[in-house]
């Protein structure tokens, strides 16, 4: 069954209805009409099954059948701060990092980056797509446009947390030889195609984060954040 995103389902919803976005999806592209049954999801961890009551211009109202209330998957430990990169590579990092369900995504603007377009609205466009097409509870947050350093200083404030900077150095440990417990969350940095300065890699292990190579080439910064998640997926 098709997924349709519904931020305001509840766990006593009966009646909801769709906005005007997902209505017009479900009316005009997957052609759903009234008896049909869908699945909700409110991207906090609730889904539903649901039937189709009325579905026309003004809308589409669905009969709430049964909510269920989803754990989240562990992959949501996993939190990456992107570095801006060129808008079309920028969607597919965020599709594919919502694909692979991490928990939150940080875009960032680092020394060397050179694009100063964030167009955050049209990310969530795309976050909520990939969400349904890959059938899950819960969207990943994703964060408004900050300085690396203020990402470094936030995570300061979480001294549990495994801190990770993906950067192609001697010195740099291999992501899959880590050791890592898997209880706790983590967090990875990927920089913009300039990389980090050394400023920056030198803040970042003041602070204690790793430096961990991911690949003996170097990876353009949308497969590296793939690439990193798929890794550190397996730890968890
Ligand atoms: N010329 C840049 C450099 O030497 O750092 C290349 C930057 S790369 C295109 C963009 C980002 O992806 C890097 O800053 C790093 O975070 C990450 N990255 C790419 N390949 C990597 C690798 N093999 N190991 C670790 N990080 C990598």
């Amino acid at each position: 069954m098709e997924y349709f995103y519904c931020p305001d389902l509840s766990e006593d919803s009966d009646l909801v209805n769709l906005l005007s976005e997902e209505a017009h999806h479900l009316r005009n592209v997957f052609r759903k009409s009234p008896g049909e049954k869908i699945v909700l999801t409110n991207g906090h961890g609730l889904t539903a099954t649901a039937e189709i009551e009325a579905a026309d211009k003004k809308g589409v109202a669905c009969k709430v059948k049964e909510v269920h209330k989803q754990a989240p998957s562990i992959s949501r430990r996993i939190s990456v701060a992107l570095a801006l990169i060129r808008p079309n590579r920028m969607d597919w990092a965020v599709e594919k990092l919502t694909e692979l369900g991490v928990g939150s995504i940080y875009p960032v603007t680092t020394r060397f980056t050179s694009v100063n377009v964030f167009k955050e609205k049209h990310l969530r466009k795309i976050m909520v797509s990939a969400l349904k097409q890959s059938k899950q509870a819960f969207l990943p947050e994703l964060k408004p446009l900050m300085s690396f350093a203020d990402w470094i200083a936030e995570n300061d404030s979480y001294p549990d947390r495994i801190k990770l900077i993906a950067h192609m150095a001697n010195d740099a440990v291999d992501i899959s030889r880590l050791s890592l417990s898997s209880e706790k969350k983590i967090a990875i940095a990927i920089g913009p195609e300039g990389g980090f300065s050394v400023e920056e890699i030198a803040g970042c292990e003041q602070s204690g984060f790793r430096k961990v190579k991911l690949d003996n080439h170097i990876l353009r910064a949308e497969t590296a954040a793939i690439s990193a998640v798929v890794h550190l997926k397996r730890y968890l």
